[in-house]
């Protein structure tokens, strides 16, 4: 089902087409905060151009002892943000138990790194008819990526978009080595669209224009940023989010980007 065969898949999410042709933002804080401050994100994000608001209410920790989200609590508030700012809503479903509940609040469910070769997570993400974004898993090549969203789309739901979110590699410099060639890759193994998480990939604030801008020029079909609007201030992984000031620019940019290399062939 994963193949390059055919025409190239077009997702609908809200607002939101990934593989249209225009880059798709989604945008949001790391975890779900205050209700409060997830509407200002929610309206300073839809301001710059981001239809998908993001934000985890069940968060993967490395420890079991860092804040695991604000779980259901969180899921209303990113509902009830995303619809006053006619966004529509992106959050990482952790296990098979919770996917029935995310689908209920979300317009697409989220598989993490940590989950991309859960191998249940994906089937019963694949019964239900909500679209997925699948990460890259931290050590996982493309053809492991590719299975997993066979196994997805195997169980009848065909709606997957893959996000590359850097790989672990000997480099300690960022946080992941992000893998720009992953994108023309998968544009010749598949005709999924593809988008780039350039926050996990850096790690690092200052570097995630870049890392976006590049992700652009390689033909990706949209971007998934960490935004706060003080990014110092937020609960999880500030270091590497930007402000809505920063996205505002940062969008302008992307789509200058975009147009610039549209018509310029993409691999087959
Ligand atoms: C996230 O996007 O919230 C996240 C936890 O990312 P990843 O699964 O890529 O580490
Ligand atoms: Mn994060």
């Amino acid at each position: 089902l994963v193949s390059s065969d055919g025409d190239r898949v077009q997702i609908q999410v809200g607002k939101a087409t990934f593989g249209a042709g225009e880059p798709v933002f989604a945008a949001g804080p790391c975890t779900v905060e205050e209700p409060e401050v997830l509407v200002e994100v929610a309206r300073g994000a839809a301001a710059a151009g981001a239809t998908l608001l993001r934000g985890g209410a069940f968060k993967p920790t490395t420890s079991p002892y860092s804040f695991r989200g604000h779980g259901e609590v969180a899921l209303k508030a990113l509902r009830e943000a995303a619809d006053e700012a006619d966004m529509g809503v992106v959050t990482e479903v952790l296990g098979t138990s919770q996917v029935s509940l995310v689908a209920n609040y979300a317009d697409m469910l989220q598989i993490g790194a940590r989950n991309m070769q859960n191998f249940e997570l994906l089937r019963e993400a694949g019964r239900q008819p909500k679209p997925i974004l699948l990460k890259r898993g931290l050590a996982s090549t493309i053809d492991e990526w590719l299975c997993s969203a066979e196994y997805i789309a195997a169980e009848g739901n065909e709606q997957v978009v893959l996000c590359e979110r850097g790989i672990r590699t000997f480099e300690t410099a960022t946080r992941a080595t992000f893998d720009v060639a992953s994108i023309p890759v998968l544009r010749l193994r598949s005709n999924l669209p593809v988008i780039v998480d350039p926050s996990h990939s850096s790690g690092d604030r200052r570097l995630v224009p870049h890392i976006a801008l590049a992700a652009i020029a390689a033909g990706c079909d949209g971007l998934l940023i960490e935004v706060h609007p003080r990014p110092e201030q937020s609960l999880k992984d500030g270091r590497q989010t930007i402000s809505t000031e920063e996205l505002q620019k940062l969008v302008a940019a992307a789509r200058r980007v975009a147009e610039a290399v549209n018509g310029v062939p993409l691999p087959r």
